[in-house]
């Protein structure tokens, strides 16, 4: 526990802890990356929404701010978060959704004669695989599946080898969500464009928690969730990032009229907006919207240098404390060792995970459970303290001891 307190007295972004709701409490939250804390300033910035915005402005309320809002909320992420220059991120849908829609544009922009493969890898999360087996049926276009080790993720050479003249676009995750696999994104985005095809980054265990500079690496797409790293909020809507060399024509199959051209015109016949406003569809969820603000705020504040920095601190503490009270009870490490090669949350596998899970749920001990038996412990650097992390870890072992 000393070490623990040292750590967080060391600590140089101690004091964001503060900012969330929850951080008094004793409770250990070990699942960030699934779902961030609140900001306590959510509660006021909801509220004046309310009475002022929505309750104020009314209908006047969209031309005033609410239609740029996915726009200027993108802009920001981009700078704070993502390595994006402004023009080429929006906020949208779900994941899901927004995924759905850039792997079809980035097919429409790189199918030709005899590409028609998409490569995926097995241990991508299951909406990634779903929607891509989906799209692959619907085009009539051949799956290639990477099969990496489970306990690492996808490597450069892997993707080297199933890409080629017939490779259309790969779709991979920059940190795999089970086993917290950081990819190479600039050695990757590189070889895909070496075969002649595009990228299409899923970022939701990334962003965030790791430096990701899309602009920097080429990346073509990428999109991510708000709810996990960026404190959204349950169900808080996607981003979406385009390269700005793929915005001019961007196909996106889902047509709808808040991503015409002119869209209050509502004249006949579809023809998209230009720049990422193309990407939309339907009404922005405006008030799924507001929170994720706060947080980019602060990431933007703390510079996301210093988030990564602790964010590996925590992480090899996380280790550090697995090597000495979990391995010698038979636990296993399905995450990669070298902190450069993880993000945010580490995997440790026990049999006795399964049952554990609701007992560590009900003392106020919250990581959370990945069949067959991983137990993931997800550190969010901004709200996560090392004796949290601490206390977590002694009361899975305490368990494990039964
Ligand atoms: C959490 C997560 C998703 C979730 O997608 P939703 O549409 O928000 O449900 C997708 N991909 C990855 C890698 C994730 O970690």
């Amino acid at each position: 526990m000393a070490r623990a307190r040292q750590l967080d007295a060391d600590d140089p972004l101690a004091a964001y802890r503060g900012h969330f709701i929850g951080a008094e409490s004793s409770l250990s939250y070990l699942d960030g990356n699934s779902l961030g804390r609140p900001l306590k300033r959510t509660r006021d910035d909801i509220s004046r929404f309310i009475e002022e915005s929505w309750g104020g402005r009314l209908i006047r309320g969209w031309d005033e701010e609410w239609l740029d809002l996915p726009q200027a909320i993108g802009d920001q992420l981009g700078r704070a978060v993502l390595g994006a220059a402004a023009g080429q991120v929006t906020i949208a849908d779900s994941t899901t959704v927004v995924l759905y829609k850039l792997i079809r544009a980035a097919l429409a922009a790189s199918t030709g004669p005899g590409r028609n493969e998409i490569v995926l890898d097995t241990e991508n999360f299951p909406t990634d695989r779903y929607l891509v087996e989906g799209i692959a049926k619907e085009q009539g276009l051949t799956l290639r599946w990477i099969t990496p080790d489970a306990a690492a993720g996808v490597t450069l050479e892997e993707v080297r080898a199933v890409t080629g003249p017939a490779t259309a676009v790969v779709v991979l995750s920059h940190v795999a969500y089970r086993s917290g696999h950081l990819a190479d994104l600039r050695g990757i985005t590189e070889a895909v464009h070496d075969a002649g095809a595009l990228v299409v980054w899923d970022l939701c265990h990334s962003a965030g928690s790791v430096e990701i500079g899309l602009d920097a690496s080429q990346v073509d797409f990428a999109a991510g969730c708000t709810y996990k790293y960026l404190n959204g909020g349950p169900g808080s809507p996607a981003f979406a990032y385009v390269n700005a060399r793929h915005l001019p024509g961007l196909a996106q199959p889902i047509w709808g009229w808040m991503g015409r051209k002119d869209a209050f015109e509502m004249a006949a016949g579809y023809e998209a907006a230009p720049g990422i406003r193309g990407f939309l569809s339907g009404t922005p969820t405006v008030l799924a919207m507001i929170p994720m603000r706060g947080m980019v705020d602060l990431i933007e504040e703390a510079g996301i240098e210093s988030v990564r920095r602790k964010s590996s601190l925590l992480t090899a503490f996380a280790v550090e404390l697995y090597d000495s009270w979990l391995a010698p009870r038979g636990a296993q490490l399905s995450t990669p060792r070298d902190p450069d090669q993880r993000g945010s949350h580490i995997t440790v596998d026990h049999p006795a995970f399964r049952e554990m899970t609701s007992v560590l749920w009900e003392r106020d001990i919250i990581p959370d459970f990945r069949a067959p038996h991983g137990l993931r412990i997800g550190l969010s650097p901004l709200s996560t303290s090392f004796s949290e992390l601490y206390d977590g870890m002694a009361a899975i072992r305490q368990l494990v001891d039964g």
